[in-house]
């Protein structure tokens, strides 16, 4: 035998498990870039995606002709405000909405009663930014701020909500009322039109980072409505504040309960340091104690007088005609809602007084 074919077949191994190894280094390094160019790939096609998802439901929804515009309330923070008036009124246009510019997306607060609101909202936000949509923050579950939610979830923003939103949701009310509005904001709200459920329901106030910017959920609970919740974007010192607050009109008063709704508001009220607050119904305030002041006054006075008369076992009629509104008679929407208000509290409170 030759004495060297043993170092030879060392030698020709060494070769081959090197060959080997740099074969091993060679795929693995394949492996890496054709992940990077798959990852980068589908970085395209979401951007592509999102592109043509906002292209589809721009054309998806019966169009609305309605005056809405994006007004600048700080470096990055916009508000649209719904009209004055009614559900039904000026294509159901009747709450507010904002929307907060990040670096990385947009945050909006609120997504108006309908889908095509929701769509004018969208070209609004569009006229700003061409950034992505990334959260939509629902304040409460209330039709005039949620009907239009499904244009941002179809566009692939995260939809975010306050606990309680599931019960609105399951509520067996809720078909009919969608029903109700099928044939009150035809053809706005259609056969197409659905209740988006939340992709996150927020239980605890919570703080989240977006493109540098810091903003807090707060959640208030069931107040105006089965659940509640306020947003703070904190750079520019705006609060979004939902139906906790409405500005310059009666309030309406909803599901939730007045007494949190109450408490609530006198917890707001200390300590607030902000230089805008937004509320779910009318103007914009720069004086934010001010807001609270109108809102809370007016159910703590609707909670005692109408917790007069359900103690003294009167009839709501008689109740309501003897009680003296001019403190709040020539607020907007008065006439609207002030009587359905009193027959709630008269009820919640006749309730409360045989709890
Ligand atoms: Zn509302």
């Amino acid at each position: 035998m030759n004495k060297k074919l043993p170092l030879i077949l060392a030698i020709v191994g060494a070769f081959s498990l090197t060959a080997c190894q740099a074969e091993k280094v060679n795929k693995e390094a394949v492996t890496e870039v054709k992940e990077k160019v798959t990852e980068v790939s589908q970085a395209v096609i979401k951007v592509k995606d999102t592109a043509a998802l906002e292209a589809e439901v721009l054309t998806k929804y019966p169009p609305l002709d309605i005056e809405m515009s994006a007004k600048k309330l700080a470096d990055h923070t916009y508000q649209v405000q719904g009209m004055a008036g009614i559900a039904t009124d000026n294509g159901g246009f009747i709450s507010n909405s904002g929307f907060v510019v990040t670096d990385e997306g947009v945050v909006v607060i609120d997504a108006l009663g309908s889908p095509p609101l929701a769509v004018e909202l969208l070209k609004r936000i569009r006229q700003v930014t061409d950034k992505p949509i990334k959260k939509l923050i629902i304040t409460h579950y209330h039709a005039d701020h949620v009907f239009g939610a499904q244009v941002f979830k179809e566009i692939g923003a995260e939809i975010i909500a306050p606990i309680g939103s599931m019960k609105y949701i399951n509520a067996d009310s809720t078909p009919a009322r969608l029903n109700e509005r099928r044939e009150s904001l035809k053809p706005w709200v259609n056969e197409q039109t659905y209740v988006v459920t939340p992709d996150v329901i927020i239980d605890k106030t919570t703080d989240f980072t977006l493109g540098g910017q810091e903003f807090t959920i707060n959640v208030v609970g069931a107040a105006h409505s089965d659940g509640d919740l306020t947003l703070l974007a904190k750079e520019d010192g705006i609060l979004f504040s939902g139906d906790i607050i409405f500005g310059g009109r009666v309030p309406f008063i909803g599901g939730g309960s007045t007494i949190k709704w109450v408490e609530t508001l006198a917890e707001m009220s200390k300590g607030l340091d902000l230089n805008v607050l937004v509320p779910g119904h009318g103007d914009a305030s720069t004086d934010p104690a001010q807001a609270i002041k109108l809102t809370s006054s007016y159910i703590i006075y609707m909670r005692e007088v109408m917790g007069a008369a359900a103690e003294d076992l009167e009839e709501f009629v008689e109740a309501y005609e003897a009680v003296d509104w001019s403190e709040f008679s020539s607020l907007p929407a008065f006439d609207n809602v002030n009587r359905m208000n009193a027959n709630t509290v008269f009820l919640s409170m006749e309730e409360e007084s045989v709890e």
